[in-house]
């Protein structure tokens, strides 16, 4: 009787110790500096009506920035 209860206590302290060491490696672990830091992107005006277009939407053409094909076409000015 007195083995097998000796058992038992070895068994759950095993599961606690486990537990224990499993919370601290999640803890430890870094989240936050694992995900990768997206860039700001670019936001330029319209060379046609100046509205403000991130970079990757529009058009650039000759130096000049457009915020879509039409405005490409009409070309710079008349703001
Ligand atoms: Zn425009």
């Amino acid at each position: 009787m007195r083995n097998l209860l000796l058992f038992l206590f070895i068994l759950i302290g095993v599961y606690y110790l486990r537990r224990l060491l499993a919370g601290n490696d999640a803890a430890d672990k870094p989240t936050a500096a694992a995900e990768p830091q997206r860039e700001a992107e670019q936001v330029l005006p319209c060379a046609h009506c100046g509205l403000l277009v991130p970079a990757s939407e529009g058009v650039e053409s000759q130096g000049n920035f457009f915020c879509s094909a039409e405005h490409l076409r009409l070309g710079p000015g008349a703001q």
